[in-house]
């Protein structure tokens, strides 16, 4: 049987909630074997994190203790330059020739999509999974990819292997980690929307933590 990958991108600066409860509600509904989590070092699209790709890697790999199906993947976190998503897919793509891709993000993401290095090239690897995510909202560009490919594959992620975009609901959290660095600069607590051992991660090494 081929397999099914799916991979979750992002800069996990930390790792919360919505992104945990995303990435298994994606493991099952995609069908995948594997939910790959993918943290970035330099993200392409933004300005650079707060904490060191160490430690959104530690942490990542406190989240995901005992949960089976979800792997952190320290791959675009080893690469020195800006990680580019198309890059990744490449490499997975060389390694296993017949397996089926499915990159997801959430709808925030994919609103910037086709400003993101060589789109198409994506398309021509993957399938996309687009989730819905509280106050995010399409831009006219992506809304536009997304009737285009709707009008000539459809949405059934399982009609191609590469090319296809789905939109899928997963249970809304409105947990941003913009919000959980914010709450932590100012010594507010981040319990209950993160992991607890991310929780004790942040604390013990004294991360987001502006008087520090
Ligand atoms: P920041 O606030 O720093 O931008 P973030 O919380 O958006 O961070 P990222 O690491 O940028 O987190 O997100 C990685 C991926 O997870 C992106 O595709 C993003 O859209 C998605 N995502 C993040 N938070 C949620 C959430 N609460 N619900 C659904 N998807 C989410």
């Amino acid at each position: 049987m081929p397999q099914r990958i799916a991979l979750l991108g992002g800069t996990f600066d930390p790792v919360h909630f919505g992104h945990l409860r995303t990435a298994l509600e994606l493991l099952e509904s995609t069908a995948a074997d594997v939910l790959h989590l993918l943290p970035n070092h330099q993200p392409a699209h933004r300005g650079a994190t707060t904490a060191s790709t160490a430690d959104r890697l530690a942490m990542l790999e406190c989240a995901v203790q005992g949960a089976s199906g979800l792997v952190v993947d320290g791959r675009e976190a080893q690469r020195t330059g800006p990680s580019y998503t198309v890059d990744t897919l490449a490499e997975f793509r060389e390694a296993m020739p017949s397996a089926t891709l499915v990159f997801c993000m959430g709808l925030d993401a994919f609103s910037g999509f086709t400003r993101w290095y060589q789109p198409e090239r994506i398309l021509e690897l993957a399938n996309l999974v687009v989730v819905d995510r509280p106050g995010a909202e399409l831009s006219e560009a992506s809304e536009a990819l997304l009737t285009r490919q709707c009008e000539r594959l459809g949405t059934h992620i399982r009609n191609g292997s590469t090319g296809v975009i789905a939109r899928r609901s997963v249970t809304s959290l409105a947990i941003s980690a913009t919000r959980l660095r914010a709450d932590l600069a100012q010594g507010r607590s981040v319990r209950f929307l993160v992991p607890e051992a991310v929780r004790e991660y942040i604390e013990q090494h004294g991360l987001y933590d502006e008087s520090s």
